[in-house]
């Protein structure tokens, strides 16, 4: 589907639309084996889209025997690099001519506004598994150099069986930052898309059949993380799980390993990430404007948002001023509307945490310069406004924890030692953005910063040629995105050869 960005015609393709609703487990759609359903939830309107298959246990096994099945008979894993590159290239053909549809799935699940879903969450998730079949065949593996009576070839394997475990925040983009790679390098997966959010990743399942990726390689079962999640964490035929999740559930999933099959594990995890704003910065008004993309794009529900401004004492008047001009810029509305840049939050609990947190900003003695509030209550939707605190101290929560909502704390420095030393005074480490016109300095300041990606003068995740991941507590082994990508879902095997 083909869709506009335009009121009249995106409200026709919704009447249009038809919702997958059942587990994808060896190439079908099938119900759950309890026959139980939960009810997905419109966040923008409080009411239920539809009733999804509550999966558990029971289909979680049979999703991977499918999948262990396979991966024994080779039907992926041992097909020739070029072809498997030329099933993906067709499969990510394939998104992109079902690019609207898939983008109101999200758009609908997850409250995402229509324009980010149509033009940066498909098209990059298109782009995403382009990249990683292009990349098929190639990468080479390796001779080891020894003497002439030995040949050692050093190749990597697919792992086998991976657990793919998902977020709801960009229930799309992030199934397709783990199906690339995991795919490209001839696993076959079980996915297990966020409770709230499972709609698009169910209805990929049958374009991946479509595609041409055999029965049994690609399984979708939907359902609560702690009932399949974990079934699929523990299981002992599984190989390795791939999570992008919260901290807090990822700690989990180590314990699952230790206690199951030491499966590997890979962790992308939460964020309390730093902009630093020096006293060379550029124009005020681009960074302005970039700070405020950083810190509210999609929400504020984003890893790498940027919910610590930290601005040199001299700037922050000015900077602080222009913020909250061009905040008139982020129109909260309907995500259907392709003039919103907020949608709502992602539930009514979420909504609530959010602004249990704009609480304890205000009890903890932050000043409350923007938003603070509740929004567009008569739609039923979970809507809370921008919101920025001024006079934030370090030790207050909303400069420690993971808000996930559009919530920015400001913070002030005099030198560039304590700038650096509160932008890493945090148990994360996963973006950081830094600002200044002197080439040295922001070199130094980039390289002193522990995080994953540090953008400099722009607020940037980088993009398909380069990883992403976390420092400290925001990740574990994993990084998405890039050839680097590949490596974590890859066994290494040597084989030594004597010559006579
Ligand atoms: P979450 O940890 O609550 O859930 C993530 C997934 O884990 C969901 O599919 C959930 O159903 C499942 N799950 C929950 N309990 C489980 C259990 N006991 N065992 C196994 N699986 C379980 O996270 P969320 O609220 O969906 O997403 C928000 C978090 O994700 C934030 O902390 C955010 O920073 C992080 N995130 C990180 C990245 C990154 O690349 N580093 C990207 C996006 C989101």
């Amino acid at each position: 589907m083909n869709l506009k960005l335009e009121s009249k015609a995106i409200k026709a393709a919704v009447s249009q639309l038809k919702f997958r609703t059942q587990a994808f487990i060896d190439g079908r759609y099938v119900n759950a084996a309890s026959g139980k359903t939960y009810a997905s939830i419109n966040p923008a309107t409080g009411k239920p889209l539809t009733e999804i298959a509550a999966c558990e246990a029971a289909d979680v096994d049979a999703a991977v025997k499918a999948a262990r099945r396979s991966f024994e008979q080779g039907v992926w894993a041992k097909r020739p690099p070029a072809e498997r590159k030329q099933v993906l290239l067709r499969f990510a053909d394939l998104i992109e001519e079902n690019l609207g549809e898939l983008a109101l799935l999200d758009c609908l699940d997850a409250g995402k506004p229509i324009t980010d879903c149509l033009t940066m969450d498909l098209p990059d998730s298109v782009h995403c598994f382009r990249w990683h079949a292009e990349a098929i065949d190639k990468e080479y593996d390796r001779v080891a150099p020894t003497g002439p009576a030995n040949v050692a070839m050093i190749i990597r394997e697919p792992l086998g069986v991976i657990g793919a475990i998902l977020p709801w925040n960009f229930p799309f983009q992030m199934g397709a930052w783990k199906l690339g790679p995991i795919l490209a390098t001839g696993n076959s997966v079980v996915v297990k898309p966020a409770r709230q959010t499972s709609l698009s990743l169910l209805r990929l399942a049958e374009i991946a059949a479509e595609a041409g990726i055999p029965d049994g390689v690609l399984n979708v079962v939907p359902g609560g993380g702690s009932v399949i999640g974990a079934a699929l964490c523990k299981h002992p035929d599984v190989d390795a799980v791939a999570f992008t999740g919260s901290t807090e559930v990822g700690r989990q999933l180590l314990h699952y390993s230790a206690e199951s099959n030491l499966k590997r594990v890979v962790l992308e995890l939460g964020g309390k990430n730093p902009q630093v704003v020096f006293d060379d910065a550029g124009d005020l008004d681009y960074i302005a404007r970039q700070a405020l993309n950083c810190v509210f794009w999609n929400m504020g529900e984003n890893c790498s948002s940027g919910s610590r401004l930290i601005v040199h004492r001299k700037l922050k008047a000015k900077l602080l001023a222009r913020m909250i001009e061009f905040s008139r810029e982020w129109i909260v509305g309907s995500p259907l509307d392709p003039a919103t840049k907020i949608g709502p939050m992602i539930e009514e609990s979420h909504l609530n945490k959010v602004l249990g947190y704009i609480e304890s900003g205000k009890k903890e003695g932050a000043k409350l310069i923007l938003g603070g509030q509740r929004a567009l209550l008569k739609t039923g939707g979970y809507f809370v406004e921008p919101t920025i605190f001024d006079g934030v101290k370090p030790g207050m929560t909303i400069a420690r924890e993971e808000i996930f909502g559009p919530v920015l704390s400001v913070l002030t420095f005099n030198t560039e030692e304590e700038a650096i030393a509160l932008a890493n005074d945090t148990q994360y480490g996963l973006t950081a953005s830094l600002y200044s016109e002197n080439v040295s300095r922001a070199n130094r300041v980039a390289r002193a910063i522990r995080a994953g990606t540090v953008s400099v003068n722009c607020f940037s995740e980088g993009d398909a040629t380069t990883p992403f991941g976390g420092y400290k507590q925001s990740g574990f082994f994993g990084r998405d995105k890039s050839i680097f990508a590949h490596h974590q879902y890859c066994e290494l095997k040597t084989i030594w050869m004597q010559l006579t």
